[in-house]
């Protein structure tokens, strides 16, 4: 029986495990079905995380010493995709793709939640490289230049107008006339004269070289005009997938409380509605979408479990 499993190991899996075998606990596994770091590790560069501040370094440069740190005082890694958390009476069963069962006395899901894909050509290619789905990480190395956002919902409205104290001006591309966000927030858009708002129109490549992303070329869906837009930025908010499979029993059902938009409900604890099963990082509500609170998310996770335990002994 294990004392914690950590479902997930991007920086609040890797975190919570840190915390939790560093507090005592003997018998912590992570389950991580790639390499551990997560989604920073896509990223080409990084320069909000404070004390880590070295121009040019990737997301991969800046995990690389997490994992050395964290399986330092016993966390285990097990390279292993989860299927399902149950809980089973007291405990907790994990089960693993393939069919393998672990028991558990608490589990921590720290599984993400990954920005979806747009589709247009380039997007691959330029991910990370100029074209990014989060404008506090990337927004500032586009300070007084143009940049193009992608998107018509709240997420993309609301970035925008962040980007938009940052940026010269702030292009938001959506393929309908009309906006799928909340009307005060498309009036306070309407409302930055920086904003400009380019509809009925879609991103129909984007385009550069090793450097990076040049530029974006927008197509006009009901003239068919396309405009070129060199040296911008582009911002990709067409929703996410909240990556929260592993909390679905059998039939489907979640196993704890999960809000509209499929994302955990959790206090400030990190304690969902199952005694004993935590959340932490991008997957909970609320979730600001940075490493270094998803960390936090999972430190105090980690301190969530080892009380948890002490009072079940
Ligand atoms: P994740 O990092 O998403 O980790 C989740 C892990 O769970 C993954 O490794 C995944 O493989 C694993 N997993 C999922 N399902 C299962 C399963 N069923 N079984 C086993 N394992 C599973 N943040 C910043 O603070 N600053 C930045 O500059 C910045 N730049 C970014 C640039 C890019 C390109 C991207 C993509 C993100 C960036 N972010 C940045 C955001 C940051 O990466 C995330 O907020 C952070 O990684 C969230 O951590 P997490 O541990 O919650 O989840
Ligand atoms: P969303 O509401 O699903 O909006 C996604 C937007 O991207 C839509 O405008 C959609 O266009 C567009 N889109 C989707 N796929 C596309 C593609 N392939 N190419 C081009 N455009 C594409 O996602 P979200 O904005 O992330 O919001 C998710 C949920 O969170 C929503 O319910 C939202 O209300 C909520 N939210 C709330 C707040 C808040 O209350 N403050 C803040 C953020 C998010 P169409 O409109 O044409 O479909």
């Amino acid at each position: 029986m294990l004392d914690c499993a950590i479902i997930g190991g991007g920086p609040a899996g890797l975190t919570a495990g840190l915390y939790t075998t560093r507090g005592g606990l003997k018998n912590v596994s992570m389950f991580e079905m790639g390499m551990p770091g997560g989604q920073i590790t896509q990223s080409s560069e990084i320069e909000n995380y404070p004390g880590f501040f070295e121009h040019g370094k990737t997301g991969m440069d800046f995990m690389d010493t997490w994992q050395e740190q964290c399986f330092h005082f016993g966390l285990k890694h097990e390279m292993k995709k989860v299927k399902r958390v149950a809980k089973t009476g007291e405990h907790f069963t994990v089960t693993l793709e393939g069919g393998e069962t672990v028991k558990s006395m608490t589990v921590i899901v720290c599984t993400g939640s990954t920005p979806k894909r747009a589709g247009f050509k380039g997007e691959d290619e330029f991910f990370g490289k100029g074209v990014s789905t989060c404008a506090t990480c990337d927004g500032f190395f586009y300070k007084d230049k143009p940049v193009t956002v992608l998107g018509g919902g709240d997420t993309a409205l609301e970035e925008a107008y962040y980007l938009s104290n940052i940026c010269s001006d702030v292009y938001v591309v959506h393929r309908r006339d009309e906006f799928r966000a909340a009307p005060p927030t498309l009036d306070r858009v309407m409302r930055k004269e920086n904003i400009h708002l380019v509809t009925n129109s879609v991103i129909e490549e984007a385009y550069g070289d090793a450097m990076g992303l040049q530029g974006v070329k927008i197509k006009n869906v009901v003239t068919g005009e396309v405009t070129d837009m060199p040296n911008t930025g582009l911002f990709v908010f067409v929703g996410h997938n909240v990556r929260n499979e592993v909390l679905k029993d059998e039939k489907g059902e979640f196993i704890c409380k999960i809000n509209d938009w499929g994302q955990v409900i959790v206090d400030l604890s990190m304690k969902t509605s199952v005694p004993g099963l935590f959340a932490a990082g991008d997957i909970r509500i609320e979730a600001p979408k940075q490493v270094i609170s998803a960390a936090g998310d999972g430190s105090i996770a980690a301190l969530q479990v080892i009380s948890y335990i002490q009072e079940q002994q």
